[in-house]
């Protein structure tokens, strides 16, 4: 049987690159996307590639578009294998130190869609990832997630304080630990991913990484083995301090 996964914020850039590759390995991939329209035409992008792709609307912070996303996922395919959490966003790009600086709204605005989000796409899919053969969730957080790192001087990250996107990933992260504990007794894995530096208009074009390795950390992460990590914080099959 094909594996299905579905993909948050997949209609571009780190997301859409996961569904090709995940796509190119033979899984049926779901593109989610809050703009249906943009997600089907990325869908029909990688079906020209020979990748059994659809998609699906899905506005991550939209309780009824979770409710129905899920409902289409079990009335289509009555299971879901691999869930990667990839929706993100940021108000401060990647300026200077915003600690002192950030807005109330800006911070529940990033925690709405990097977190609180997260959790309720989980929630809802749970049920049909606790049907599959070997279920695996792939919370795409970041780098800048990383309080160990940020409490580093000379660390990689030490300078780039941007506070509502940095702790938002750093509570993702905290739910990756407690979900990985709460599914132990499972044959799901879950694991928070950093997929580098990536040239997306996130990433901006000052960033190292193509899109092409910006997936990989994903894609294998979602294509865990049987005796593979769970409860983990990974870059590149590295691990990443918390
Ligand atoms: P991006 O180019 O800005 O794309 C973000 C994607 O998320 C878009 O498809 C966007 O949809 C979607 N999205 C945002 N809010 C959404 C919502 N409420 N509902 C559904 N979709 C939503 O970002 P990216 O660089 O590909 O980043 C992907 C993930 O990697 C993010 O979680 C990001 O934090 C993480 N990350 C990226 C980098 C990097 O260097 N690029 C580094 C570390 C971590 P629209 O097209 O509709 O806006």
């Amino acid at each position: 049987m094909k594996k299905v996964a579905l993909i948050t914020g997949a209609n571009k850039a780190i997301g859409l690159e996961t569904g090709r590759q995940l796509g190119k390995l033979g899984v049926t991939v779901i593109l989610g996307a809050r703009d249906l329209g943009r997600g089907e035409a990325a869908a029909a992008g990688l079906r020209a590639e020979g990748i059994d792709a659809r998609a699906v609307k899905l506005d991550v912070v939209d309780a009824a578009d979770i409710a129905a996303a899920a409902e289409y996922v079990e009335s289509e395919f009555g299971v879901l294998d691999i869930l990667v959490s990839n929706a993100g966003m940021s108000t401060e790009g990647l300026g200077p130190n915003s600690t002192l600086t950030v807005t109330d709204e800006n911070l529940r605005k990033t925690f709405d869609t990097n977190f609180f989000a997260v959790v309720n796409v989980t929630n809802a899919f749970l049920p049909l990832l606790r049907k599959s053969e070997a279920g695996r969730i792939v919370n795409v957080s970041s780098i800048l997630g990383s309080v160990t790192l940020h409490a580093t001087p000379g660390s990689p990250i030490y300078d780039a304080k941007i506070l509502a996107y940095d702790a938002s990933k750093s509570a993702l992260n905290a739910y990756t630990v407690h979900l990985a504990y709460s599914l132990k007794d499972t044959k799901i894995k879950v694991n928070s991913a950093h997929p580098g530096w990536v040239k997306t208009d996130m990433g901006t074009d000052a960033a190292p990484m193509e899109l092409v390795d910006g997936a990989k950390t994903e894609v294998e992460l979602a294509t865990l083995g049987e005796d593979g990590p769970t409860g983990g914080f990974f870059h590149m099959g590295q691990a990443l301090p918390w």
